[in-house]
Order: structure tokens, then C-alpha cells, then sequence
């Protein structure tokens, strides 16, 4: 059976490829067994090294003490062992230059000998550092290209892996990048520095609250849930969006999208599942600890997530995550799009980032707990966030500003672009509490109040709210707001900044309240004032209603929440002194560092803008009016016939007018958009800027245009794969 079109051929393809998805040993060895195989871990590392030099990695690792060089020779040639052991030949220092990707150049352990023979090298230098040419990564201006040099530095406290291929395999060294000045190009730096910044502000106030003893160090744990869409390779292949741009471009919308909501939760289609499986055990394998999978809202969309880890190896497996699914996926005849907005009226994707600090000793700071004693860390350490949000919020906007994440924020879907912290009715209830010195009502009656204590807190908080950006869940927040495509390593690096600077003044506070001789009640008394001082500051940040509706929208102005509604606005507003000094003040970045970030973010907005309007702008001429083009020979045939025949045909020079009006105003948005194009723009502001107000509005013209005529034209001389065949067909 043949139906003619190239279209249609992919669909008898996606029918052929579901008997014949391949299948993975799945009885060879359990999850258990599989899990952290490739990785060198600790359990390798213990089996490896002499003991002290375990011991001092260890040191390393937990409390950051640092590295000494003559450890790395001894490390280094274990870790090369275990390597060639797991079959691999080459290593790689893998990193996270500034385009959002990871980054890797391979070296060969060979090294020729002098009988003619090679032998396998791996020294400690080789382990500790690395030379790439940094000249094509993108820096900011802290590079010239012709201070090409940067160099690569072993971030031990991440386990170095094995990747696979079937034929062969490569050892990857987490590694930080930087450039010979020592200014960081990458996204691990400042993430590791991020959360120094914190460890040391936690620190300060946990002893301040009399609870620092055999506290050494505090993390940052993370777990990222990712979503992402699955659609058959031969759709993809089909469309030069979706090929170029990783979402379509146009498309109209089909007649059944998500309406019914059958998709959330339900069944997995067998070979998504087999898909998933495959993602899972490969995962499995690098350490990285996955627990959830199942259907999201929309059609075609999934989601999987992993057990919180601390935030530089969350970062690190998120991206292993993300390429493992891009991998796996073309294994199943499918591709993942990542993308936050793949198609326009079904819901986007984002990467849900699950976010609290806990100490060394393994106390998560945010966990209510059940004393009040436990209660005044909580409370200090909610404040803290509470503050920071609010203070920080358009740089927390912009953290997670991109071209994909503006069809998702305040585009009436989760989460809006005004930024708002959920707490609960509850939690809400017990802070006002300690402002007014009242119980606040009936369902906080169990509180227990007073100026100089502090209430017990509900162990359980039973409400949710799907629809803040920023919602606490229990014992974590859970910043919604984080694109699907986006490392997580820059929206934790702002968190874990903001945190730290509020800790900071909070320490401050506490200092200055409690004095030389602090007594449990001065501190109690202490805490009740910065939580007072934080909730009348800062309290126009919570909101536990519905952030969908136009009244919140209102009720946020009047209160004088930003709505920072796209990534122009929200970038150019991360550019400001009160920000560098920040990032500065905390060691995370310099001035030349943070601008640096603000430029690559600016100009990659602007280059993937400037691509989808060229991709659009192309495939308008060169696929859609042709296929209009011959349409409308046919009508015209039609008509031709008919009235030869002596008939009347009405309706159809209707049909005639309407696709030749349709074809008309094609051309012209086309030229429209390309002259647009075409023009120079002077600096990155100004183009940004050209695009908000010219071309993005020009594209969606052009689009709904292209998505008229797909109504119109006939279905067999329609090129290109329709929604309803790439979000249903599977
Ligand atoms: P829900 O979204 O329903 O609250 P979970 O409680 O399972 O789901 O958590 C979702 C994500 O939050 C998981 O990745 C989980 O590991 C992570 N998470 C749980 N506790 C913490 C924590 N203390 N810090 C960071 N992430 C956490
Ligand atoms: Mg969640």
C-alpha cells in the first residue's frame, strides 16, 4: 500500500519499526548488580588505592581539603587500570563549556615504545589537567581567539565513568574549564563555587543557632525531574524544524491534543517503554540513581527523575541523563526532544529542579523535624530562602531565561514568569503566627506560641499547588521554572548564591541580636526577630493561590512582584551592579566572569532566534508555498473542467479566492520576515531587542499563515508530518 507522499511513506515506516525494536539482555544482570559499573567510585577506589591515599581523596571529596599532586600519579594509574579493564582506550576530560553541552577531547593511553611496541599511559598530570583549545568555546570577551589557551581541571569530587560504544570504550574525567587567566568558562566552577559560598554561610549560622558541633560542611542536594517528548525518527527526519531547531515552527493544531487528559499516568506504549528500560539500565550503570519514569500531560511527552544527589553530581548525571536519552532514543527508531516547547497548544517540558542543603552529618536544613529546637533551624533556614527569592527575584528570572522557556512562562502553562514561593496554608499560618504573636486559627491551634519560643510546626503539610514556580514540597523546594533543555548547573549556582548572601546578613543579625554571651533564650528571641523582619520584608513573595489566573497577575503588581515576561527583558536585567557585586562578594564570580555569562546568554538568544526565523522564513518558500502553489492549480484545474463541461462550480472559486488570498499574504510575511533578516543590528541589546518586537511577532504571523493554509490544502499534497501523526503515532 502506497498513499503517494514521502509523508505518508514514514507512517507505513513507524508501523513496520514497532515489530522490530531491538531488546537488551534484561536477564544478563539485575539493576543492582548494573548499578555504578562504569563508574569509578568509591567501592573502586577503596579496592585500588593504598589506603592513606584513599583516605586523603576521601578528605578531598567530603570536606574539600586540598588536592596534593603526588596522590594523582598513584590515583591516576588505578583509575587507568580499572579503565582497560572495562575495555576503554582512550580518556577524555569531559566538561561544561558555556553553550549549555558538554565538551570532550580525546586522548589515547597508547604510547609508543622503543621495541617498536606501544604501552598504555596514564599519568597524574594527565589526570589533573588538561590543554584544549579553548578558542572555540564561547568566553565572553575573557578570550581573545588568539589567547587560545584554557585548560581543563580534574573535579575529583565528581567519579570519573566509562562511556560506551559498541566498539569501544573512553574513561571521562569531570573536569572544570578555565582559561589561562584562571577566569572560569564553564558551568562547573561556579557551581562548585556556589556552593562553598553556602556551606560557609550555613556554617556560620548553625553555630550561631549552637548547632555547628561536628558540622563540617554543608551540601546542596538536588534531584532534576526531566521531561521530555518521544516521536518516531521518521517524522523527525521530515521536518527542517524540528531538524534544525529541536521544535516545529508551524503546524496546525490538531483536533484531539490533550484535551481529554488521557495521557498523565497512563500506560507506556510498549516501545517507549522498551526505550525507557534501555535509558534506565545505561544509567544505572554510570551511578546515576533513576527512580521514577511515567506519561506526562501531553501526548507523546514523558518524564524521568532520579534520587537526589549533591548538586555538582546532580549536574553532572543530568546531562549524562539527557544524552543518554538522545542516544537510546535513535536506538528505538525515535527522537527526544528536550526542547521546553516542542509543539505550540500541547504542554512544553521543563526540568522540575528539587533543591534543599544538607549537612555533612546527613540533616536536611529544610526538614521541619519535630522539636521546636529542630523547628528554629527550619525556620532561620526557610527565611533565609524566602528572603533570597524575593531580594534576587529577576535574577532567578533570568537564570532560567532562554528562547525555548518563553513559550512556557506566562504563556498560561506551568509556571508563570512571576516568581512566588508556595508554603502551604499551614507553614503560611505558623509564620504569620510568630509576626502578630497570635495563633492564627483554628487548624494551627496546635501551635504552640509566644514571643521568646517558637511554634511546633505540622510535621505534615498536606496541600499542593501545581502552578507556582517555586513551591515548598514538605522538606525541599521545588523550583519549577527550569527549562526542560537547560543544564541545571547555572539556576543552582543563582540559587546557592542568593541563599548564601541571605544566610550571610541573617548571621549577621544573629551576631549582632545575641551579642558576646549568647544564651539559648537570646538566640530563640534573635531568631523571632529575623523571621519577623524576613516575613515583613518579604512576605509579598508567598503565595499559595492559583498563579494561572489574571487575578494573581494583578494581585502580583499590586504587590510589586516583577513579571518579567520574556528572556530579553529578564537577561538585560541580570546586568546590574547590585548582581556582579553579589556573585563577587561570595567568591562565585568575578565582574568579568559574570558579564561574561550575560553576553554568551544574550547572544545565544539572539543566534537561536535569528535560526529558527531563517529556518521558518525557508521552509515557508521552499516547502509550504509550493505545496500551496500546486493546490491552487488544482482548484484552478477543477474549475476549468467543470465549467468546460458546462457546469457551475461556486464553491470552488471560493475555494480559489481563499487559497490565492492565502498564497498572496504567504509571500509577503516571507519577505517581510527575510527583510527583517537582513538587517544589522548594532550590539547584542539592540538585536535582542529587534527580535522581541519585530521578529518574533513577524514569525507568528508567518506561522499561523502556513497553519491556515494546512487546513486548507489537501491532506495527500500536505509535505510535512502533521501533529496528529507525530504526537499519536508511536
Ligand atoms: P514529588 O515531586 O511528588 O515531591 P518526590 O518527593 O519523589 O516527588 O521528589 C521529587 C524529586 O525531589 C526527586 O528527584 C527527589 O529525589 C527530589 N528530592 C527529594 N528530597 C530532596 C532533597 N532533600 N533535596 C533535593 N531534592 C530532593
Ligand atoms: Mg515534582
Amino acid at each position: 500500500m502506497s498513499l503517494g507522499t514521502a509523508r505518508h511513506d514514514a507512517i507505513l515506516s513507524v508501523i513496520r519499526w514497532r515489530s522490530e525494536s531491538p531488546a537488551i539482555n534484561y536477564l544478563e544482570k539485575s539493576a543492582e548488580q548494573l548499578f555504578g559499573e562504569n563508574v569509578f567510585n568509591e567501592e573502586q577506589t577503596r579496592k585500588r588505592l593504598p589506603k592513606d591515599i584513599f583516605r586523603r581523596l576521601q578528605r578531598t571529596i567530603n570536606v574539600g581539603e586540598p588536592l596534593s599532586p603526588e596522590i594523582a600519579d598513584v590515583v591516576a594509574s588505578a583509575m587507568k587500570e580499572w579503565a582497560i579493564e572495562r575495555g576503554a582506550t582512550h580518556y577524555t576530560h569531559w566538561f561544561h563549556p558555556l553553550t549549555g553541552l558538554t565538551a570532550e577531547k580525546h586522548d589515547s593511553f597508547i604510547s609508543p615504545s622503543s621495541n617498536g611496541r606501544a604501552i598504555m599511559e596514564f599519568s597524574g598530570s594527565a589526570l589533573i589537567q588538561g590543554e584544549p583549545d579553548a578558542s572555540s568555546f564561547p568566553s565572553g570577551g575573557i578570550r581573545a581567539t588568539f589567547e587560545a589557551r584554557g585548560y581543563t581541571a580534574w573535579d575529583c569530587t565528581s567519579p570519573a565513568f566509562i562511556r560506551e560504544n559498541p566498539n569501544g570504550t573512553v574513561l571521562c574525567i569531570p573536569t572544570a574549564f578555565a582559561s589561562w587567566t584562571g577566569e572560569a568558562l564553564d558551568k562547573k566552577t561556579p557551581l562548585l563555587r556556589s556552593e562553598d559560598a553556602l556551606s560557609v554561610q550555613s556554617l556560620r549560622v548553625l553555630s550561631l543557632l549552637g548547632d555547628g558541633s561536628g558540622i563540617s560542611r554543608v551540601y546542596t542536594t538536588v534531584g532534576a525531574e526531566q521531561e521530555y517528548f518521544l516521536i518516531d525518527s521518521h517524522f523527525y527526519f521530515s521536518r527542517p524544524d524540528l531538524v534544525t531547531c529541536g521544535r516545529t515552527l508551524l503546524g496546525a493544531r490538531p483536533p484531539k491534543g490533550q484535551q481529554l487528559e488521557d495521557h498523565y499516568f497512563g500506560a507506556i506504549p510498549q516501545r517507549v517503554l522498551a526505550c525507557m528500560l534501555e535509558v534506565e539500565r545505561d544509567l544505572y550503570r554510570l551511578g546515576v540513581p533513576v527512580k521514577t519514569r511515567h506519561n506526562e500531560v501531553a501526548p507523546g511527552q514523558y518524564e524521568i527523575a532520579p534520587t537526589f544527589e549533591r548538586a555538582n553530581i546532580a549536574a553532572d548525571h543530568q546531562m549524562l541523563t539527557m544524552s543518554t536519552l538522545d542516544r537510546v532514543a535513535r536506538k528505538y527508531g525515535m527522537h527526544c526532544l528536550l526542547h521546553e516547547k516542542p509543539f505550540a497548544g500541547v504542554n512544553g517540558s521543563g526540568k522540575h529542579t528539587n533543591w534543599s542543603m544538607s549537612t555533612n552529618t546527613g540533616v536536611n536544613l529544610l526538614e521541619p523535624g519535630d522539636t521546636p529546637h529542630d523547628n528554629m533551624v527550619f525556620l532561620v533556614f526557610l527565611c533565609a530562602v524566602i528572603a533570597a527569592v524575593d531580594q534576587y527575584a529577576p535574577l532567578i528570572r533570568a537564570s532560567i531565561a532562554s528562547p525555548g522557556n518563553d513559550h512556557r512562562l506566562g504563556a498560561n502553562e506551568a509556571p508563570p514568569a512571576i516568581l512566588s514561593i508556595f508554603l502551604g496554608d499551614q507553614l503560611t499560618e505558623a509564620l504569620q503566627s510568630i509576626v502578630t504573636g497570635k495563633s492564627a486559627s483554628k487548624r494551627a491551634a496546635t501551635l504552640k506560641l509566644g514571643v521568646t519560643t517558637l511554634p511546633h510546626l505540622p510535621r505534615h503539610f498536606g496541600d499542593r499547588n501545581r502552578t507556582s514556580p517555586f513551591a515548598f514540597t514538605g522538606n525541599k523546594f521545588e523550583f519549577r521554572a527550569v527549562g526542560a533543555s537547560s543544564s541545571i548547573a547555572w539556576p543552582v549556582t543563582v540559587l546557592n548564591t542568593v541563599v548564601a548572601d541571605s544566610l550571610s546578613r541573617i548571621a549577621d543579625e544573629l551576631t549582632e541580636e545575641t551579642g558576646k554571651q549568647p544564651t539559648p533564650a537570646k538566640v530563640r528571641d534573635a531568631v523571632a526577630k529575623v523571621v519577623k523582619r524576613i516575613y515583613n520584608e518579604h512576605g509579598r513573595i508567598i503565595f499559595n493561590g492559583d498563579n494561572y489566573s489574571q487575578a494573581w497577575q494583578d494581585e502580583a503588581a499590586s504587590r510589586g512582584l516583577p513579571n518579567i515576561r520574556n528572556s530579553v527583558d529578564a537577561l538585560t536585567g541580570m546586568h546590574s551592579k547590585e548582581y556582579i557585586a553579589l556573585f563577587d562578594r561570595h567568591g562565585v564570580l568575578n565582574k568579568r566572569e559574570f558579564e561574561s555569562r550575560y553576553h554568551i546568554k544574550l547572544e545565544r538568544y539572539n543566534t537561536t532566534l535569528a535560526i529558527e526565523a531563517a529556518t521558518l522564513a525557508s521552509m515557508a518558500r521552499t516547502v509550504i508555498l509550493p505545496a500551496a502553489l500546486r493546490y491552487q492549480c488544482e482548484v484552478a484545474e477543477a474549475i476549468a473542467a467543470t465549467e468546460a463541461a458546462g457546469r457551475q462550480c461556486e464553491h470552488e472559486s471560493q475555494l480559489l479566492d481563499e487559497v490565492v488570498s492565502l498564497v498572496t499574504e504567504l509571500r509577503n510575511r516571507i519577505r517581510e520576515l527575510e527583510a527583517m533578516l537582513a538587517r544589522e543590528h548594532k550590539g547584542v541589546e539592540a538585536h535582542g531587542q529587534a527580535i522581541r518586537d519585530e521578529i518574533i511577532p513577524a514569525m507568528a504571523a508567518l506561522r499561523q499563515c502556513c497553519d491556515r493554509l494546512e487546513s486548507v490544502v489537501a491532506d495527500d499534497l500536505w509535505p510535512l508530518p502533521t501533529y496528529r501523526e507525530m504526537l499519536f503515532i508511536k
